[in-house]
């Protein structure tokens, strides 16, 4: 690159904690929190004794080996997990190696077990508007085309079918509710409506639908109402599609449902990002037995997909134990503790001019200004107030680590608080 934006240099990790220097030497270093958590996967922090312990059990018994036509136990226990954790009816399991893999594994099993069910003509899929679904061709199909990342490739790119993006939440609930419940009625039944239409008028052609549930993530960190996930499981059961949930940034308990599958099941589930810990790149697909007779009934008889990295040992071991510190602990009043901490304290930005919007979903605090942040202005004053943080577009946001203690939590708040500042004023 020509221009590149300033990098920091991490010399060191540990809890919910970076160490970063700029010089690259020990002798300059600041300690600061997280607030990023590594773009959602180290929900346990940094240095886990459990994890570090769990990498290195695997290695030394063997790092790597191909998964076709050889499996271990790592990925056996691991696949039995995510079986046992996610809603009933998710029975198969595909390890894949990252998020954006596991979405074009999951579109290519929606396209296989229609063509298996004798509908080959099925090759398009329905999503929302402001959608983020990963960095690969048919990844970037499905995000939004114009606000996402990726508007110049739209030549290039599969077309698929759009429908309006879900209505926001009404303003938060009281403090203490972390749960997305609060829904403007008459706004999602038009939303519905408005989706309805645009699935009928092209269900002919549509394989599956394809949605972040309850968060819109990477696409404008967009929390919507609960009352629309079932209007996707109905329109896909009306149409004869698969409902893909792409849950790869809201699994594992971040919006205050371990998945939010659990309210509406999906055909097909994504799950990435903090799946390890953040200690590995893997990622998982589930689906059920229906479709897995489908996708048999095709041409191939098997899913046409093997990357070479697939079911990675050391990566199944640390994401087996990162569950298991999960599961183990009470991450529900985690999240509603870190969640309502965040609310209390970034609330009172709302008033600030030139904050355009404040909300929060689970352990996710947002802050959305009138324009676009200055980037380099508000990392800065974030790291001068003790915290990472990695604005985009206009958004100043953070998903803690869950190990985050009440003051670790403040001082993200008192960060976000300091780069808002700096930004607003940056860009007067
Ligand atoms: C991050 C993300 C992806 C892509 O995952 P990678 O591991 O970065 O390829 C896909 N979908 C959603 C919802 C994500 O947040």
């Amino acid at each position: 690159m020509t221009d590149p934006t300033p990098v920091r240099m991490v010399v060191g990790a540990s809890g919910a904690r970076l160490r970063l220097s700029s010089t690259g030497s020990a002798a300059d270093t600041v300690q600061v929190v997280d607030g990023m958590s590594s773009w959602w996967s180290a929900i346990h922090g940094y240095r886990h004794p459990r994890l570090d312990q769990a990498i290195r059990d695997q290695a030394e018994k063997f790092s790597h080996v191909m998964f076709g036509g050889l499996t271990h136990q790592p990925a056996i226990s691991l696949g039995r997990a995510l079986v046992e954790l996610t809603p009933a009816g998710l029975d198969k399991v595909f390890l894949a190696d990252s998020g954006s893999v596991a979405v074009e594994v999951a579109m290519k099993m929606v396209l296989q077990y229609q063509r298996g069910l004798g509908r080959p003509e099925r090759t398009r899929f329905l999503t929302v508007l402001g959608g983020y679904h990963g960095d690969t061709f048919d990844c970037m199909s499905v995000t939004d085309p114009d606000g996402g990342m990726h508007s110049m490739w739209s030549n290039l790119l599969p077309t698929q079918v759009f429908g309006p993006q879900p209505p926001a939440l009404a303003k938060p609930a009281a403090s203490g509710a972390t749960d997305a419940t609060d829904a403007p009625l008459a706004e999602v039944d038009a939303w519905a409506a408005a989706f309805r239409d645009v699935a009928a008028a092209h269900a002919h052609e549509l394989a599956g639908i394809i949605v972040e549930p309850l968060l819109q993530g990477a696409g404008g960190m967009h929390p919507y109402p609960e009352r629309c996930l079932q209007v996707f499981r109905e329109v896909a059961d009306e149409h004869g599609m698969l409902l893909v949930f792409d849950e790869i940034a809201t699994g594992f308990g971040r919006t205050g449902h371990l998945f939010v599958s659990e309210l509406v099941t999906p055909d097909v589930l994504c799950l990435g990002k903090a799946l390890t810990g953040g200690y590995m790149t893997l990622a998982a697909v589930l689906t059920t037995e229906e479709v897995g007779r489908g996708i048999s009934a095709s041409e191939s008889g098997v899913l046409m997909h093997g990357p070479t990295f697939m079911g990675n040992p050391l990566a199944c071991a640390v994401a087996l134990e990162s569950l298991r510190l999960l599961t183990r602990a009470d991450w529900k009043s985690n999240i509603s503790r870190i969640g309502g901490r965040l609310r209390d304290g970034l609330e009172p930005l709302r008033d600030l001019p030139g904050v355009k919007d404040v909300r929060t979903i689970g352990a996710v605090g947002i802050v959305q200004l009138e324009r676009p942040v200055d980037v380099p202005s508000a990392t800065d004053a974030a790291i001068a107030a003790g915290a990472w943080l990695r604005p985009f577009r206009d958004l100043v946001y953070t998903m803690p680590p869950y190990v985050c203690t009440d003051h670790e939590v403040d001082t993200i708040v008192a960060a976000i608080h300091a780069a808002v500042r700096a930004s607003l004023k940056a860009t007067a």
